[in-house]
């Protein structure tokens, strides 16, 4: 997604260079990570995150001790709450917002679609409305989803492909996010970069994702679940590990606006994990997955200098070393809504 603002210093560059970033979704996965890696270079960070219970709390509060430890504050509250939003533009003059808050996850959308349409789109409007308002106006880049290309069956996707096919209600989401972002950056000339994530998977990662039920399940010696696609195709997915994204996601604040896509190599299913799990292949039930996605990730290359570098044997290692250090050994103790 095209934006209006000029570079402020090299992408990617390892130093800071007093970049203001207003985080959402910092409690998050991806924000935890991005967030740290903000201030580890001497940019400032504030986090805003509303903690809601979509997966295991204590997690979420978790990332966010870890966060204190490095400094970084995390504000509780809701970016469809403009007043609070307004403030804390008031307070600090953010150069950038980096925005993950959303609601995640595929399958949620046919338990409660009302918290999609809260998160993604009336909370983007939310934010997009005090962003546009705010003095100095921040150059915004966010989180959309390789969801977006739907039922493509032509890989690995790019930015040229279709993606008026959603398959999700949370595709359908981050779509419309897309054509928002769009519009706020015609009407206003708010700079606005979408960067199409694939699979994320890394430490502190989401409960809800199968690389983490996989992992706890195997430990305690219970079998995984593998969905077959259709016509007994197996179902494949693109993953990017935590840090590669976290690069990616540094490297768009950097450039602010000349940037577009990211993604990871094609790679199989996790074999790592899959040596030592006892399978249940069952048929893939039709709640919004989509049989593959592989990315082609030339355009975030070229604009970006984006290159990952994890391969995907060495990022479930270090997942799992996370796992057993956070969790320890058949300790199912955590909660999931969907694993
Ligand atoms: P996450 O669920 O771990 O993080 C999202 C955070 O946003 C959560 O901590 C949640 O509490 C917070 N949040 C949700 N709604 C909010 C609201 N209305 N106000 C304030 N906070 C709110 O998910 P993640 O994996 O870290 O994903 C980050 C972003 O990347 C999301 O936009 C997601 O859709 C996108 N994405 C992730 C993946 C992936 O594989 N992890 C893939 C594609 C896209």
């Amino acid at each position: 997604i095209r934006a209006s603002a000029s570079p402020r210093r090299p992408p990617g560059s390892a130093e800071g260079a007093g970049l203001s970033v207003l985080v959402t979704g910092a409690a998050g996965f991806v924000g935890t990570h991005c967030s740290l890696a903000l201030r580890k270079r001497g940019d400032g960070v504030l986090g805003l995150d509303n903690f809601n219970s979509y997966y295991d709390p204590s997690l979420k509060k978790a990332r966010r001790a870890l966060l204190g430890s490095h400094g970084v504050f995390v504000v509780e509250g809701d970016i469809n709450d403009g007043r609070l939003l307004a403030k804390l533009f008031d307070v600090v003059p953010f150069t950038h917002v980096l925005h993950l808050a959303a609601q995640a996850g595929v399958r949620y959308a046919m338990e409660n679609p009302a918290s999609y349409v809260h998160s993604n789109i009336a909370g983007l409007v939310s934010l997009l409305e005090a962003c546009k308002d705010a003095d100095p106006q921040p150059a915004v880049v966010w989180a959309s989803s390789s969801s977006v290309y739907g039922l493509n069956d032509r890989v690995p996707f790019s930015e040229a492909h279709r993606t008026d096919r959603p398959a999700s209600l949370y595709a359908a989401t981050k779509k419309a996010g897309e054509e928002i972002t769009h519009t706020y950056n015609h009407i206003y000339g708010l700079s606005v970069t979408g960067l199409r994530f694939f699979t994320v998977y890394g430490p502190w990662g989401r409960p809800d994702m199968a690389y983490f039920s996989f992992t706890r399940n195997i430990l305690q010696g219970k079998p995984i679940t593998v969905y077959r696609g259709r016509d007994r195709v197996d179902l494949a997915r693109d993953f990017t590990y935590i840090d590669d994204i976290v690069r990616g996601c540094l490297a768009s604040l950097d450039t602010a606006g000349r940037s577009t896509g990211t993604g990871g190599k094609k790679r199989g299913p996790a074999p790592y994990l899959r040596v030592k799990a006892k399978k249940n292949v069952v048929e893939m039930p039709g709640n919004g997955d989509v049989p593959y996605t592989h990315a082609n990730i030339s355009l975030a290359r070229e604009q970006l200098g984006y290159k990952p570098t994890t391969s995907l044997e060495m990022g479930l290692k270090k997942f799992v070393r996370w796992y057993l250090s956070y969790y320890g050994y058949n300790r199912g103790t955590h909660t999931f809504r969907n694993s």
